[in-house]
């Protein structure tokens, strides 16, 4: 529905007039560890979030981190971010945000905290799961149609984290530095895309500092980027306890202050502001500006109406009543399972297939070895504030069973084993914020663990290897959980946990048929046995119907077409991070320390916008796979590539055609670059991508139009995007490293 600005604005600012300093005090820090305050008299409710993005988070108590425990937040477990990229899908990412509001909303809620969409910088970062890309124009064309689809159910997306929250290592204290033209290109564009064109009511600040200032309270990126240059009206909220300081998160762009302790009165944006609103040393103005975004937010969730009246002196009064019609929302439905399939089918990812060992037939497999602990386990209820109550979760090997049917005998053995979870506390969140965090990595790896480890390691290899030998068809998973993929804490390495590269090493010896499944939020090291391996596919944390797409997939009843959206170098020695970077930062001297409150490192984007494929390309360091990665079980032919020039700038062309005896999806790409590549400047750029479905035979048309934007770079000397000039190479193809076809345009 189009918003009438001029009318919204004249009630919200009839309703503000009503509101007293303390009552506006209470509407802009929590009150609740997932409501912040409102103001009974004027009817004014607190605004209710919960986390995603894999799904409505369980129910906690008001101001204790213990979880509820009723039954009534059982809800569908969704492909998480990082999936959803990889279907490479705008429709798709459509209905992933549909099914998240819906179920928000029959949840109760007002905000999903979803989703995240920081740049995977590093793939060490614990939560790269729960985000989309290292591609900037990917996040921003996922990230509209996801927001877009939430805000269809009366519940308001929260994009989050803004910004450069790309590590998890102690993210409380890690100061990033980066120049202004890496900023513009790499680390802004999701968000501008998400609030500018999908206008995401809410966004999160992040807990890391940027230049110096923390994310939740920053002067540079709240009130100056985002209020003054994107004009943004929707309401911010602060990370979960991200704030330092009352001053500046009372002047800041920042609304409402959340946080993970029960004191709420004493928040920075609790009592201790007011003194400063009553000592003058922060306007009035300024509670004012946060109060008129959230009753915003709370017309445009259509929790409220504002009613206004005429009084017999002719005075007008205001007051907030519930609106009328608001959407019930609905969860835990069929229907969110089906969404659910969809977009997990379409987001497997056929790394390697020698020989057409994939698929695996049916008809043709009468006994199946699955081997490893990730084919039998779930995920939903883990990974931080990410963790989920999934209605149910059909792990690998079900799926497996269940696409083979009764004719084929699926057998399973764990393979490698894995101790107990290491972040067992009922209320880790609270501790999140008192302790390091780096605590959480020793803990994984504690003496008790891997003694534990040591004597069944062993002897689970040995039982799996003999089996797989006696087998035809082996399936060995593999790759990481939420002990690895998790909030708060980075890997230490790319290398798989549990000795698992001496289990598939050994599997793929006795039977190098087997195939190889990837169960990973973020790339892996594969270099000691991926030589050996004739099939290997990856899927990320995806979602209820997981283990039902991925057998559909190995059983060759669909073609895979999920593509990687990130590049998965081969070692992480490799990557920019490990070669330029401090990761995981400098520390700071005491003194410097002193200088800023909660600082205690800096990490300086060294590589600068060669992040990603930008980096491997330009230095030509060779990768395990590259990004746009991802293989089918049908050729594609690209042919009669078009490159014209029109009014609104270049259009470009291409047919594809499915050669193959089935049908299947293909993810376009197109990619930009110099033909002479300027030194400062990325060989090739993505600039466009389409996802088509083609019957056998078939042949489509896509058409892709390039504005002067996709043609530019942010000069940091003038503060502007320059368009390049000269000879420029529009490149299609299946990946960034298959290009199949390319032509030359000349820019004046
Ligand atoms: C996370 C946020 C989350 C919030 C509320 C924080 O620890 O960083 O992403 O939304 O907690 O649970």
């Amino acid at each position: 529905m189009k918003e009438n600005k001029k009318e919204m604005n004249a009630a919200i600012e009839a309703l503000l007039n009503e509101l007293t300093l303390d009552e506006k005090i209470r509407m802009i820090h929590g009150a609740e560890f997932f409501k912040s305050g409102g103001c009974e008299r004027l009817g004014i409710p607190g605004v209710v979030s919960s986390d995603g993005p894999c799904g409505v988070r369980n129910d906690f108590y008001p101001n204790k981190w213990y979880v509820k425990g009723t039954s009534a937040d059982f809800v569908s477990y969704l492909p998480s971010n990082s999936a959803i990229a990889s279907t490479w899908n705008r429709e798709l990412a459509h209905d992933s945000g549909m099914t998240l509001g819906r179920e928000a909303r029959g949840r109760g809620k007002d905000v999903i905290l979803a989703p995240g969409i920081n740049i995977k910088r590093n793939p060490l970062c614990g939560r790269n799961f729960e985000y989309l890309s290292e591609d900037p124009y990917l996040v921003a064309e996922m990230v509209v149609p996801l927001i877009q689809g939430v805000q269809e159910n009366d519940v308001s997306a929260c994009v989050k984290h803004f910004l450069c929250n790309n590590q998890e290592w102690d993210r409380h204290g890690v100061n990033v530095e980066l120049d202004e033209r890496t900023l513009r290109e790499i680390y802004l564009p999701g968000f501008e895309a998400a609030v500018t064109r999908a206008k995401s009511w809410s966004l999160m600040g992040s807990y890391n500092l940027i230049r110096k200032e923390h994310g939740s309270e920053s002067s540079q990126f709240l009130t100056d980027i985002l209020r003054k240059e994107w004009k943004y009206d929707g309401c911010v909220f602060s990370d979960w306890s991200a704030n330092y300081d009352s001053k500046s998160s009372g002047m800041s762009g920042l609304d409402i202050e959340m946080g993970i302790f029960d004191n709420f009165d004493e928040y920075y944006m609790g009592l201790p502001l007011k003194k400063l609103v009553e000592s003058g040393e922060v306007p009035v103005e300024e509670i004012d500006k946060k109060v008129r975004n959230i009753i915003r937010l709370l017309l445009r969730v259509r929790k409220i109406e504002i009613e206004i009246k005429q009084g017999k002196s002719g005075k007008l009064s205001a007051k907030a009543v519930p609106a009328e019609d608001r959407d019930p929302g609905y969860y835990a439905g069929r229907v969110m399972a089906q969404h659910a399939l969809e977009v997990a089918r379409e987001s497997v990812v056929l790394l390697k297939n020698e020989k057409k060992r994939l698929p695996l037939k049916p008809s043709t497999a009468k006994k199946i070895l699955v081997i490893g602990d990730d084919a039998n386990r779930m995920h939903a209820n883990g990974g931080g504030s990410a963790e989920i109550k999934a209605l149910y979760e059909i792990t690998p090997l079900l799926g497996l069973a269940r696409e083979y049917g009764g004719n084929t005998q699926v057998d399973y053995v764990p393979g490698y084993y894995v101790p107990k979870k290491f972040r067992e506390e009922a209320n880790w969140q609270e501790k999140s914020i008192t302790e390091s965090f780096s605590a959480d990595v020793e803990r994984r790896d504690d003496k008790k663990r891997k003694a534990e480890a040591k004597k069944k390691v062993k002897a689970y290899r040995e039982e799996a290897v003999k089996l797989a030998a006696e087998y035809d068809d082996v399936i060995i998973f593999g790759g990481l959980d939420h002990d690895f993929d998790v909030e708060g804490a980075d890997r230490k390495d790319m290398k798989l946990p549990y000795e698992q590269d001496a289990l598939i090493s050994a599997v793929l010896d006795v039977n190098p048929n087997a195939i190889v499944v990837m169960i990973a939020g973020s790339p892996v090291d594969m270099s000691a046995w991926i030589d050996k391996a004739k099939a290997l596919v990856w899927m990320s944390y995806n979602g209820m119907e997981g283990g039902t797409a991925l057998a559909e997939v190995i059983s060759g009843q669909i073609c895979p077409s999920g593509k990687l959206t990130e590049t998965w170098p081969v070692h992480y020695e490799d990557t920019p991070t490990a070669k330029l970077g401090d990761y995981p930062g400098k520390k700071l001297s005491a003194a410097e320390q002193k200088k800023i409150k909660g600082c205690r490192l800096t990490e300086t984007y060294r590589e600068g916008v060669f992040v990603g494929y930008r980096y491997y390309e330009k230095y030509n360091v060779p990768v395990q796979f590259a990004f746009g990665h991802g293989l089918s079980y049908v050729d594609f032919k690209y042919s009669a590539m078009e490159v014209k020039k029109s009014d609104k700038g270049i259009s470009v062309s291409v047919k594809v055609t499915n050669s193959g005896v089935a049908a299947a999806k293909e993810a376009v790409q197109l990619y930009v670059g110099e033909k002479k590549v300027a030194e400062d400047n990325p060989v090739k750029e993505l600039k466009g991508f389409d996802k088509i479905e083609l019957l056998p035979g078939q042949t489509k048309t896509l058409k892709f139009e390039l504005g002067d934007k996709d043609f530019s770079h942010f000069d940091i000397e003038s503060a502007s995007w320059k368009k390049m000039k000269g000879a420029m190479v529009i490149s299609i193809g299946s990946a960034s490293d298959d290009i199949r076809c390319k032509k030359e345009v000349t820019l004046k």
